[in-house]
């Protein structure tokens, strides 16, 4: 391979980049991103980044050293539009065309919006430039905020919405929030903390539509009721970036469709990070993103599939001062025990918890609260049992 060409300048195109030259890649290596920006890190946007304890700097992936060390040719701030049935070319929208012999697809996913967002004050949170606007706008003096959604962006900018004073009410379709994730029990203890943070939780109700003129007044409920807001958080997902991909021989249903080794339908075509729908799973997490390109590259130098990866799901999210740690793959019907630390009436002790999520006598998950070191080794006895990355030679 001559040229590889990396779709996406942020956090697994970034690793994907890395791997490239740490596996021995030494022709040219082109990395395209539609945001100005050099990579950064997006987990600290909804927590430190907004509540202003940390800065732009602090979010930077790499620096100028490692950019002159990659010898790669950073194409920002313009979007890849179309990529050739062969895989050989990646068309760019303001016109170049950059023939390729690989290509890395990097394009992770985009906030999912509601009908109706563009009024002033409502916002979604995915990228630097959200989070910029979102600040800004919170810096301005006391507001009234809903959040809608209350997955794990949406509690998370509600917390440090209420950490800065701001008067919170997060939105809920389903009965508690974070049950796919978590299960009811577990999520009954996320709920906790939003109220144990001051943030009131609407749940069991969906959203018709938003209010104001022009600026956002209201939130109206699917229960008839409206809830008055002069700022509005939209945390209702992501969609994964694959209309780029729309003319090409790729198979694209809720996102691109690999093996278990990142490879897509075309043996120089692999796909990484969210974008990757990776085995039947795509994972929406920071781990999976570093993780995965080691495995993508090495399989796209050698032209085949020649390793697996099958790692353990992992994340981590920060509410209300707690954090919550998730390993494993639980389903409906799983039991869970509390195995160290404890829960008084739904809320963790002040030196949490960690839970053990059970089935057929095994652990499929573990679960904690401010229990960092016991979810470590339990982390890793599941790592142990499933085999993180397996390295099998087809
Ligand atoms: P992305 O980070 O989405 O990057 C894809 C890049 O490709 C973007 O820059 C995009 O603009 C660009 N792109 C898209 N289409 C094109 C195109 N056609 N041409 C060129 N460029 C394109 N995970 C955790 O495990 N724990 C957390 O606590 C956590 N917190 C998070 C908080 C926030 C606010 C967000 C948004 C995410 C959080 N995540 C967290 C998830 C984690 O950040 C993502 O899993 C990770 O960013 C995925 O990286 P990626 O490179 O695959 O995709």
């Amino acid at each position: 391979m001559r040229t590889v060409t990396v779709v996406g300048a942020s956090l697994s195109g970034l690793y994907a980049a890395r791997e490239l030259r740490a596996q021995g890649f030494d022709g040219r290596l082109v990395i395209v991103g539609d945001e100005p920006h050099h990579p950064y890190d997006r987990p600290p946007l909804s927590k430190d980044f907004l509540t202003g304890r940390a800065s732009e700097g602090d979010l930077a992936l790499t620096d100028s050293e490692e950019s002159a060390g990659l010898d790669a040719e950073w194409v920002l701030g313009v979007r890849a539009g179309g990529l050739d049935a062969r895989g050989r070319a990646v068309l760019l929208d303001d016109g170049r065309t950059v023939s390729t012999d690989g290509v890395v697809i990097a394009t992770g996913a985009r906030a999912r919006r509601l009908p109706g967002d563009g009024l002033t004050g409502v916002h979604t949170l995915r990228t630097l430039d959200d989070a910029r606007a979102l600040r800004a706008e919170l810096g301005r003096g006391p507001r009234q905020v809903v959040v809608i959604g209350g997955g794990f962006i949406g509690a998370e900018t509600a917390s440090s919405c209420a950490a800065l004073g701001h008067r919170v009410t997060v939105v809920e379709v389903a009965p508690l929030p974070l049950v796919p994730q978590l299960g009811a029990e577990m999520a009954a203890v996320c709920a906790t903390l939003h109220r144990r943070g001051g943030t009131e939780l609407v749940t069991g109700t969906g959203v018709r539509g938003l209010r104001g003129p022009v600026a956002v007044t209201g939130v109206e409920l699917s229960d008839g009721r409206t809830l008055p807001a002069d700022l509005v958080i939209v945390g209702i997902g992501a969609t994964p970036n694959t209309g780029w991909l729309a003319g090409s021989t790729l198979a694209l249903e809720d996102g691109v469709r690999c093996d278990d080794g990142c490879v897509t339908a075309l043996p120089q075509v692999v796909a990484v990070g969210d974008v990757a729908r990776v085995g039947g799973i795509r994972a929406e997490h920071w781990t999976s993103a570093t993780e995965q390109p080691r495995v993508a590259v090495a399989n796209l130098l050698a032209g085949r599939t020649v390793e697996t990866s099958r790692s353990v799901p992992y994340f981590w999210s920060d509410q209300y001062g707690a954090r919550i740690q998730f390993a494993g793959r639980r389903r409906d019907g799983d039991s869970v025990r509390i195995t160290e630390g404890a829960l008084a009436d739904g809320t963790p002790a002040d030196d949490g918890f960690l839970a053990r999520y059970e089935r057929g006598g095994r652990t499929t998950a573990v679960l904690s609260v401010d229990r960092p070191r016991p979810f470590l080794r339990a982390r890793r006895e599941l790592l142990r049992g499933e085999g993180r990355v397996a390295s099998v030679v087809l």
